[in-house]
């Protein structure tokens, strides 16, 4: 197995709930959302943070726009935050490039709700991920 986990991920070695792919990149859920939808957006091959090669962001960048109309039209959230974090003074927990898609909801915006994980948001993973990949 890889010594990285994301990396583990895109062999299929490590189980994720995945919701996007194509030829450079994959989205799967967040184990630990911050709000509900919290999707993962990572390249296939392995790179570091998104500091180190600039083309990096090409390859995830139509999962990041697919993974926020999937949000929007099936959570119906109404805006997301888009962020990565690069180095682990950054907040930076797992070192293979990922950007966060957090979808966000009318009855809680705003940064300061960004800074604590909803309580909730991690129930029936499963079913949310049926609700975002079926049909
Ligand atoms: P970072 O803090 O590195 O920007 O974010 C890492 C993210 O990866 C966290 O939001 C964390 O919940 C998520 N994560 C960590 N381990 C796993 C895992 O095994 N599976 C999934 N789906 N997400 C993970
Ligand atoms: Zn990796």
């Amino acid at each position: 197995m890889s010594p990285c986990l994301f990396c583990s991920i895109v062999d299929g070695e490590v189980p994720s709930r995945m919701v996007y792919e194509d030829e450079s990149s994959i989205g799967f859920l967040d184990i630990s959302p911050f709000h509900r939808g919290h999707t993962l957006v990572i390249p296939r091959r392995h790179v570091v943070d998104g500091t180190v090669d600039p083309s990096v962001w090409t390859e995830v960048a139509p999962g990041i726009v697919a993974i926020s109309d999937l949000v929007k039209s099936r959570l119906g959230a109404t805006g997301v935050n888009i962020l990565s974090n690069a180095g682990a003074d950054s907040g930076q927990a797992v070192f293979h490039f990922h950007v966060h898609i957090i979808p966000r909801y009318a009855d809680n915006p705003g940064m300061g709700a960004l800074s604590h994980r909803d309580p909730g948001a991690a129930e029936d993973l499963d079913g949310l991920h049926a609700l975002l990949t079926s049909g």
